[in-house]
């Protein structure tokens, strides 16, 4: 498998391969030992979903040492993370909603873990068989909010707040990846998975002595630095090396 992406045409949802641009079709379970369609489907009328359905979001915070320090806040001694919920995802191409627009609101662009199969205690140097991918996404939130409260649930997980996508890359080494956002063609944060605090299989394991992760769970590794607002009109794009842009406009 390479690039893995969701797609709806009418009423029928499917997964499939993509490949320079063209969209072939899987049959069987998306986490098992899938085959491919040999003809391209024909691309009229076919939208990009979400690639995978999670049964939660996990977020990391303050895993890049720059944006811990943009945000006046010590390293963490162990990976910090929050739930989001499954509600607040929308694809490549949708639109990032503001729910106030007094408030500030801000981008994220963040390397997301895809998992594959369940798992439970996990070590780190097991973890990497039980992800599916990585994929690009953004962990938008409400600034206003989250600095009047010590939770983060509310303030990251408004409808439309985690754009992912476009498709999940499941061969890729994800530990040295430049990771840079885009805020109309300005480039706004620009670093490298590399610098991770805990990386990929660190925060699988850790989350795994917590809780149980199924097959399209999805984990949000963490922004470098760079943070900034996003106000009504704004393209968006996260551009991670290896992978397809994920790209979503503001309004
Ligand atoms: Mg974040």
């Amino acid at each position: 498998m390479a690039a893995i992406g969701r797609f709806q045409k009418g009423d029928d949802i499917f997964h499939a391969k993509v490949v320079d641009g063209e969209v072939f079709r899987l049959n069987g379970d998306v986490f098992g030992s899938p085959s491919f369609d040999k003809k391209p489907t024909p691309l009229k009328g076919v939208k990009t979903l979400v690639p995978v359905v999670p049964s939660k979001i996990i977020a990391v915070g303050l895993n890049y040492a720059d944006h811990a320090r943009e945000a006046g806040k010590e390293l963490p001694k162990e990976p910090l993370f929050w739930l989001k919920a499954p509600t607040s995802l929308i694809p490549d191409g949708s639109k990032i909603e503001i729910p106030f627009a007094q408030h500030r609101n801000d981008f994220e662009a963040e390397l997301a873990i895809v998992m594959g199969r369940r798992v439970r205690n996990v070590t780190p140097a097991a973890a990497a068989r039980y992800i599916f991918g990585y994929t690009a996404a953004q962990d938008i939130t409400d600034r206003t909010i989250q600095a009047s409260e010590s939770q983060f649930a509310r303030s990251k997980s408004f409808d439309t707040f985690t754009p992912v996508g476009p498709y999940v890359e499941t061969k890729i080494d994800p530990h040295d990846l430049s990771i840079q956002l885009f805020q109309n063609g300005q480039l706004r944060q620009n670093g490298n998975t590399s610098q991770l605090l805990f990386n990929c299989f660190q925060l699988v394991s850790f989350i795994s002595i917590n809780m149980t992760l199924l097959p399209g769970d999805i984990i949000l590794t963490g922004t470098p630095a760079g943070v900034g607002p996003i106000e009504s009109g704004d393209r968006l794009e996260v551009r991670i090396q290896g992978l397809a842009p994920l790209v979503n406009a503001v309004k």
